[in-house]
């Protein structure tokens, strides 16, 4: 720590838990103010052999930031927008700037950048790249990884490098963006990022609230929606014990009805014809007025935290399975409750296919079985262990199964060499995600 804080680094001594309560043990915590400190503070733990790890805001709930005698690289301090380009349409900003705030400016220069994890009032752009986190407008604009142009990072080896270029069409060499992208900060720590922005719709699009009959029939809505062409901006189901928790953490006053609800927001020409597909499902819905959506918004990006008031041990899952295999997968998870006797409540971006059955019980082992069920639900329809969430420690076994099984090790062991050629010395957060997924694959049964 001394030594830390004669290279003029301003250092802390803390321990943390993230969201999830994975405990964050480090040796100390380091606050980064521009490059050339993260460059000093990676030198000192190559050349000392200390893990590194780096932090955004601690939203993370896979364990990613979790660590034991590591620096943690904090960067909050790092948290500048440094430009908003409106003619190449990209915004350049350092990885420390929150994600709410950074959209407030974009906004008021009528552009915005799409992806919106509902942690977006909490989390930092930097962690939200690292993560490739996805949200509640995913299903019509994707992830972070589709808004990506261009990094800034500092290498395991000490090096600073650019990758990407700051427009959109570039096909010059193999796509590190997107390796970087998404890669938990096991590749390196991210010090500035280019991302595409875009237009505010030019319509106010229509906000629909729906109570559908149950979860099954919402895979339905959701199925014919497809078929019917429809593309909302958004399409997120929360069950009614989501809503009941709203109710009691929040004072939210919803109603409350069996099926759960449906949120929606689409062009009008959509809207029209979703209505006739919730009116043919038996779904009661009205039309909201902007302030109501906007509080509704507010309401579903709020609805982990409610949960999490009413019951602190909480494990969060976010399994993804292809959208005409939704009612399956469905009616597995409400198996699985019956099975083991516990509630999960769902909030889903049902839209994409993409499910966080939430796993509210006292025991972790018992936890920890329902979650590598729930991730073999997803395994088994061929779907994927994680949306947007990302993989940490929490899921790299079933990753690993994943890959093993969808791809073959082979593509595990590519894997594992790019993160062994980029950081040789292994401090970059190691011991994680890829590293670990590849272990568990090679120890498990073929
Ligand atoms: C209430 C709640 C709701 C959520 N909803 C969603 C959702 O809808 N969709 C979704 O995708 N996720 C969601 N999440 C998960 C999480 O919030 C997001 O993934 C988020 O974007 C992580 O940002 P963070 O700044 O907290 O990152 P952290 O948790 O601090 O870090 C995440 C990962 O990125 C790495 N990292 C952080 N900064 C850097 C950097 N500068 N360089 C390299 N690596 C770095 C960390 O080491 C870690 O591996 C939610 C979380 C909560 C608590």
């Amino acid at each position: 720590m001394d030594d830390l804080e004669k290279l003029g680094l301003e250092v802390s001594k803390e321990t943390r838990e993230d969201f999830v309560n994975f405990k964050v043990e480090p040796l100390a915590v380091v606050y980064p103010k521009n490059e050339d400190d993260v460059i000093k503070i990676v030198n000192y733990a190559r050349l000392k052999g200390i893990p590194i790890v780096p932090w955004g805001a601690g939203t993370s709930l896979t364990g990613a930031v979790a660590c034991q005698g590591c620096i943690l690289i904090d960067m909050k301090y790092m948290s500048n927008i440094i430009e908003i380009n409106d003619v190449d349409w990209y915004v350049r900003v350092q990885p420390g700037v929150n994600l709410e705030y950074l959209n407030k400016k974009l906004m008021e220069r009528n552009f915005f950048l799409p992806p919106d994890p509902a942690s977006f009032f909490l989390c930092s752009v930097g962690g939200a790249v690292s993560n490739s986190s996805g949200g509640m407008r995913g299903v019509r604009y994707g992830t972070f990884r589709d808004w990506v142009l261009a990094l800034r990072v500092v290498l395991p080896t000490g090096e600073a490098v650019r990758i990407g270029e700051p427009f959109r069409k570039n096909r010059a060499g193999y796509d590190l963006v997107h390796l970087f992208t998404g890669s938990e900060g096991t590749l390196g720590i991210i010090t500035e990022i280019w991302l595409r922005i875009t237009p505010l719709p030019k319509e106010n699009l229509t906000a629909i609230i729906a109570f559908v009959p149950d979860l099954k029939s919402t895979a339905g809505i959701i199925q014919d929606m497809r078929r019917g062409g429809v593309l909302p901006e958004i399409s997120e189901y929360i069950d009614n014990e989501v809503v009941k928790a709203l109710n009691s953490a929040l004072d939210a006053r919803l109603k409350e009805s069996e099926g759960g609800l449906l949120l929606l927001r689409l062009q009008s020409e959509d809207a029209e014809a979703m209505k006739e597909i919730l009116k043919k499902w038996g779904a009661d819905f009205t039309v909201l007025s902007r302030e109501e959506w906007e509080r509704m918004y507010s309401l579903r990006a709020q609805s982990a935290l409610a949960l999490k008031a009413i019951s602190k041990e909480m494990y969060v899952e976010d399994i993804v399975v292809p959208v005409s295999k939704l009612a399956e997968a469905i009616e597995r998870i409400n198996e699985l409750e019956a099975k083991y006797k516990v509630k999960m409540p769902v909030i889903a971006h049902i839209g994409d296919g993409n499910l966080h059955p939430n796993i509210l019980v006292r025991d972790k082992e018992v936890a920890d079985v329902i979650f590598e069920e729930v991730g073999k639900i997803a395994i088994e329809l061929g779907g994927s262990v994680s949306g947007e969430h990302g993989i940490g420690v929490q899921k790299a076994g079933l990753m690993g199964e994943q890959l093993k099984l969808h791809n073959g090790l082979k593509v595990l062991e590519i894997m594992r060499d790019i993160k062994r050629l980029i950081d040789p010395n292994g401090i970059m957060n190691p011991g994680k995600y890829v590293e670990l997924a590849y272990e568990r694959a090679r120890a498990s049964n073929p």
